[in-house]
């Protein structure tokens, strides 16, 4: 069967035909690739067709598809038994490396998702300060919970909108959303409803409007910010954990929150979630605190042994600068290809994270990324996916390179790159 076929049969049966929205195509058009398998840097479609795979399932996979040892370790677990709703030796080992990992971890409490990690972390900062309020930044994602779907309202200093139908405008009220790297905005809030805030909830490295890095003294305002008003500062390193060095990105930036959320890489391709900090915050979860949270499959030894190896693999090889300089080899020559071929577009990377954004200038929060033209997007998508690159299908959403891509699948990038903007300027003239 082709992808059409099955995106046809399973439109009956599933709604919009996916499991996960932007699995649609609809920012993009067209029909959804169905994947038949995945090894290294390549999928292989239910065609038989191989593309360079630029997705890397969101984020988890950076060491490529399938990884042998990842995939042993996995099966050796799944072996011994999928699931006990008891401890094991494998979760106790598994939060003593994370401990070790990230500084201000004392505590880890693994979950099956980052929405979960991240709907924990509010509940217990509104638990420990008796606090109702959240800060959220407009455009980052953090997860499907009701608290976090929530839009920017039509002031400042006044609550959210609910972003999606089910989710009350009581909930929404309950958040403040200033632009991505506006800290004058946060200062604002926080003079006139600081004693109210429980949180500040964001991704340090901003991922889901695009890559959008913090600007010099964005994460470190937010931690004044937050001891100034006794808030907690939540990072979300669902996407950055792990992706820029075998820590969190706040550790590597030099900034402590109270807490970190961790999804993705940690799972290294298995549902996965977790919430790290110190014990005084950490403590206050059930069991032997009042802030209530479970999960019958939290801390399934399938998905730990997946995401134990896959540390341990990162620990151990570092390809960090190479996923770095990798990164930067795709910004250099995709915004030398938009030059010469005169497209308004630019590449923005960070470490081996990056996005294509239809913009000539740089992104510094979403109201710049919604500026971006979306058309031209779709129609460079669909000219990669036709050379044989699969990137997210949206412009809002951040690509990434795997330790398993070489330096030939970012010359084959180029390569469509150049056609992919040689076509786009044929078509604008
Ligand atoms: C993906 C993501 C989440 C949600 O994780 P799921 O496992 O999809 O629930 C939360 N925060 C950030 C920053 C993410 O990128």
């Amino acid at each position: 069967m082709t992808s059409a076929e099955l995106f046809d049969r399973g439109s009956r049966v599933i709604p919009g035909g996916v499991n996960s929205p932007v699995r649609a195509f609809n920012s993009v058009g067209g029909t959804p690739v169905y994947m038949a398998s995945g090894k290294g840097s390549r999928l292989t479609t239910v065609e038989g067709r191989e593309l360079i795979d630029f997705c890397g399932s969101w984020g988890p996979l950076i060491l490529g598809h399938a990884r042998e040892e990842v995939v042993e370790a996995a099966t050796e677990a799944t072996a011994r038994g999928m699931s006990f709703g008891a401890n094991t030796v494998a979760e106790v080992e598994f939060a003593e490396l994370l401990c070790s990992r990230i500084p201000h971890a004392e505590k880890v409490r693994l979950v099956s998702s980052g929405t979960e990690a991240t709907m924990t972390a509010l509940r217990l900062a509104r638990g420990v300060t008796g606090r109702t309020k959240i800060l959220k930044f407009n455009g980052g994602y953090h997860g499907h919970s009701d608290g976090l779907l929530v839009a920017a309202g039509s002031g400042l200093l006044t609550g959210g909108v609910s972003s999606s139908a089910g989710v009350t405008d009581t909930v929404a009220a309950d958040v403040f959303i200033p632009q991505y790297n506006d800290l004058e905005a946060v200062d604002a809030i926080v003079a006139e409803s600081g004693g109210d805030l429980a949180a500040v909830i964001v991704e340090p490295i901003a991922g889901n409007m695009g890559v959008v890095p913090p600007a010099p003294g964005f994460l470190e305002g937010l931690r004044t910010a937050c001891t100034r008003c006794g808030a907690l500062l939540i990072f979300d390193e669902v996407i950055t954990g792990f992706r820029m060095g075998p820590t969190t990105y706040g550790n590597i930036a030099g900034v402590t929150p109270d807490l970190t959320c961790l999804g993705k890489i940690i799972g290294g391709g298995m549902p996965i979630g977790g919430i790290v900090g110190p014990d005084a915050i950490m403590e206050q979860l059930a069991p032997n605190g009042a802030v209530y949270q479970a999960g019958t499959l939290s801390g399934n030894p399938v998905a730990v042994a997946a995401g134990m190896k896959t540390l341990e693999i990162l620990i151990r090889e570092h390809p960090y600068p190479r996923l770095t300089a990798l990164g930067a080899d795709i910004a250099t020559g995709v915004n030398e290809a938009a030059r010469r071929h005169g497209v308004a577009m630019h590449c923005a990377a960070f470490g081996g994270s990056f996005t294509c954004f239809f913009r000539r200038d740089p992104v510094r929060n979403l109201e710049q990324a919604k500026d971006c033209d979306t058309k031209a997007f779709a129609a460079f998508y669909h000219a990669m996916l036709a050379g044989g690159i699969y990137l997210p299908p949206s412009q809002f959403e951040t690509a990434f390179v795997s330790a398993a891509h070489s330096n030939a699948d970012i010359g084959v990038f180029l390569e469509v790159v150049d056609s992919a903007l040689a076509q786009q300027r044929r078509n604008s003239e």
